[in-house]
């Protein structure tokens, strides 16, 4: 920018020019030309930006050079002085005319020329820096349209009066008016602003704006209307152009288009509220009904019933059909049980094959008795997928507000129990929850928390009943019957946990370290010489358990007891409950060298066919039977029979339950070879049992 002004002193008298050149020192790069022929390719070389020039001078007048200057680039044109012994008018306006710009009278006047060139030498710089200014100011300008064209925000200028003077092309579509139509139009005209749900009017920001001299954002829920019709949600504010005076200049508009973000938003909340598979409400929405329903039933004082709906047996819909149709078919429950929603009535599903449904018990609403048997009916309804007919059946539980629950996370828990409750009645059963239920419910809580605790710290205790050979009264084997000890120490017997076990699981475990107990305590018995064949009790729930057969493996290599001396005793219920499974599984055990024995027999449901399908070794003839044997008929007949299919089948038989030395004889003389029972013996501690092994001597048993 600090260029050095270039100055050329064009005259044809060396001494006049040494005399210039000399007065205009240290203004800037002076140059002298005294040859008026070369002058034109001297100013075409140097570029200066001030020439004096002398009018007079032989070859080439001042005049000449003067209109040969006029031809060049008005942009690069020297400044011209003339310097002139004429005092006539026609030369200086003919000099004029040519471009000169000012004069410089014979004699000159050194000091007076040294000020003139001074003065234009402001000018010249002056010229440079609003030269300067303006590109640099069209280069920002530039800048900043292209910005405001590509940015995503619409952005609408206004004057201070709010007439449009730009829109950028995002507000130009939004608008729905180009920037010619749009320009000098009142922004009220060209931006309709609405609101999106009331359809109201809004008062453009922009006008605020310029009225307030303050930043206005838009108001929520705002909604633009094109020109065209379109109608777009937008968002953002409107703020004043302030001069440095502090006065309003105008306002800028900035906005943007939000109806996809919208949109999203709601789409996603839907989602989140909704299950994909039945588009019933979800758990998350389902507790925010409760809340409501809970709010209202408190200020209105009327009670709330849940309803926790399980499908019966939907496992097996889904291992059975695959979870395609499973899906399929808790599709078409979700349908169906949409009917009951309404504007009182949720309908949620809250798991895999769990339903829920809010009831508040307000005139206009059913009863929950109607509702409960309108949905068992409903779910029952044979129906179609693809070939098939399908029919289902349900458990419900219920809890009511305020009866038994005053909060979500209590009725929650409190149907759930219900439900529980209804399962292990007939299908299609429902259960209100009760007192009678919490204390089952906590009765369960110490239930498990002492059964985990037994587990964790290997402290279940196994007692042993002595199976004795009824005709020689001799000990032949041992049945493991498990034992939880509770805080107090005292005994807890099977019936109270063992169904706590199956349902929660942990009868994995449980099974596991019995088997493992029962094999270590075997051992030791066959160590001190009394070789007695351990039977341990197995749940028909380890069958599902695929590492049944290796948990069995591994507990007979832990404690080193040949296999010959493991029984196990399976209940019916396992033998049907997953036929498959459970088959591969035995007979894999069965090949180890373990024998079966099929326990609690005649009460269960299994087929006669499925006894020679399985590799049974064993029937125990249930305890029922043999208490009743001698009092009716019919159960000393099932005795009878029970002991010839043995015999046909050729499985060794046990009698259970033995109370009296009469039932011992009968079913001694009717053939069964083997019995326990309180008669001969209560099932006892390892250690009793040890001296009892001890005490009889029965040394010379052989495991049967
Ligand atoms: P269970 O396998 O049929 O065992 C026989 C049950 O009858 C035992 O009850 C035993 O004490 C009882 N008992 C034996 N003799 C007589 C008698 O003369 N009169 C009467 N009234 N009862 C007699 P316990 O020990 O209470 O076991 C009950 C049930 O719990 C067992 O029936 C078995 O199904 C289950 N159980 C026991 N231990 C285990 C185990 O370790 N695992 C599994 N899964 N179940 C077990
Ligand atoms: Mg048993
Ligand atoms: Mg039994």
């Amino acid at each position: 920018m600090n260029q050095r002004t270039k100055i050329l002193v064009i005259d044809d008298e060396v001494i006049e020019t040494i005399a210039l050149t000399e007065a205009l020192s240290g203004l800037g790069e002076i140059y002298s030309c005294n040859n008026s022929c070369v002058a034109i390719q001297q100013v075409m070389h140097l570029q200066p930006d001030i020439v004096l020039l002398d009018l007079e001078m032989p070859m080439i007048s001042g005049f000449d050079i003067l209109a040969q200057l006029a031809e060049l680039d008005p942009f690069t044109a020297p400044r011209v002085l003339v310097i002139t012994s004429h005092s006539d008018h026609q030369a200086q306006e003919r000099a004029l005319q040519l471009g000169a710009i000012d004069f410089i009278s014979k004699p000159v006047h050194l000091n007076l020329c040294r000020m003139r060139v001074q003065n234009h030498i402001y000018i010249i710089n002056q010229q440079k820096s609003l030269a300067l200014t303006k590109e640099m100011l069209f280069a920002d300008r530039e800048q900043l349209r292209v910005t405001l064209d590509c940015i995503a925000d619409g952005v609408i200028s206004t004057d201070d009066k709010g007439h449009v003077i730009y829109l950028n092309p995002v507000a130009q579509r939004l608008t729905g008016w180009s920037q010619t139509a749009a320009q000098g139009r009142f922004i009220d005209e060209v931006m309709t602003l609405y609101d999106a749900i009331t359809k109201e009017r809004y008062a453009n920001p922009l006008i605020i704006a310029l009225k307030e001299k303050r930043t206005v954002a838009m108001a929520l829920n705002t909604q633009i209307t094109s020109k065209h019709d379109f109608d777009y949600r937008v968002q953002d504010s409107a703020a004043p152009i302030i001069d440095s005076q502090g006065c309003v200049k105008g306002a800028v508009m900035v906005f943007q288009d939000i109806s996809e973000t919208l949109e999203m938003s709601v789409q996603m909340t839907y989602l989140s509220h909704h299950d994909q598979l039945t588009a019933l409400p979800n758990r998350v929405l389902l507790y925010d009904r409760l809340a409501q329903n809970l709010a209202r039933a408190e200020v209105g004082k009327h009670k709330l019933s849940l309803l926790l709906i399980d499908i019966d047996n939907f496992k097996y819909v889904n291992d059975a059909l695959g979870h395609h149709i499973g899906d399929d078919v808790i599709a078409h429950i979700g349908h169906n049980l949409d009917r009951f929603a309404c504007s009182d009535i949720t309908v949620a599903r809250v798991g895999g094959d769990e339903f829920a449904i809010v009831v508040p018990h307000v005139q206009k609403v059913m009863s929950v008795d109607a509702l409960v048997s309108s949905v068992f009916d409903e779910i029952s309804k044979p129906f179609r997928l693809g070939k098939e007919q399908y029919s289902l059946s349900a458990s419900i539980g219920v809890s009511v507000y305020p009866d038994d629950a005053l909060t979500i996370e209590d009725m929650m828990r409190h149907a759930d129990s219900a439900m529980y409750k209804a399962k292990q009645h007939a299908f299609n059963s429902c259960c209100y929850f009760s007192d009678e239920l919490q204390q089952e419910v906590d009765r369960n809580l110490v239930v498990g928390k002492t059964l985990r605790s037994a587990l964790r710290n290997d402290a279940l205790v196994v007692h042993y009943q002595p199976k004795y050979n009824l005709q020689s009264n001799q000990i032949c084997g041992a049945e493991g019957l498990v034992r939880v000890q509770d805080a107090d120490g005292k005994m807890i017997a099977p019936f109270v946990f063992i169904e706590y076990a199956e349902e929660s699981g942990l009868i994995y475990r449980l099974g596991e370290q019995v088997l493992n107990r029962c094999c270590c305590d075997a051992k030791q018995w066959l160590e001190s010489g009394y070789p007695i064949k351990v039977a341990v009790n197995i749940s028909a729930k380890q069958f599902s358990d695929p590492m049944l057969t290796s948990i069995v493996a591994k507990a007979l290599e832990k404690s080193g007891l040949p296999s010959c001396y493991l029984e196990l005793e399976v209940t019916e219920s396992a033998l049907v409950d997953d036929y498959d499974a459970t088959i591969k599984q035995l007979t894999a055990i069965s090949k180890m060298g373990v024998s079966i024995a099929l326990d609690d027999f005649g009460t269960g449901y299994s087929s006669l066919s499925y006894l020679r399908l399985f590799p049974l070794d064993v029937l125990k003839i249930d305890q029922s039977f043999v208490s009743d044997m001698l009092t009716n008929n019919q159960a000393f007949d099932i005795v009878h029979t029970i002991i010839q299919l043995a015999g046909t089948l050729n499985l060794q038989l046990v009698a259970e339950g033995i109370e009296t030395q009469e039932q011992r004889v009968e079913l001694a003389q009717l053939g069964c070879a083997t019995g326990q029972g309180y008669l001969m013996s209560r099932p006892m501690s390892a250690d009793e049992f040890a001296k009892l092994l001890c005490a009889s001597e029965q040394k010379e048993c052989k495991p049967s």
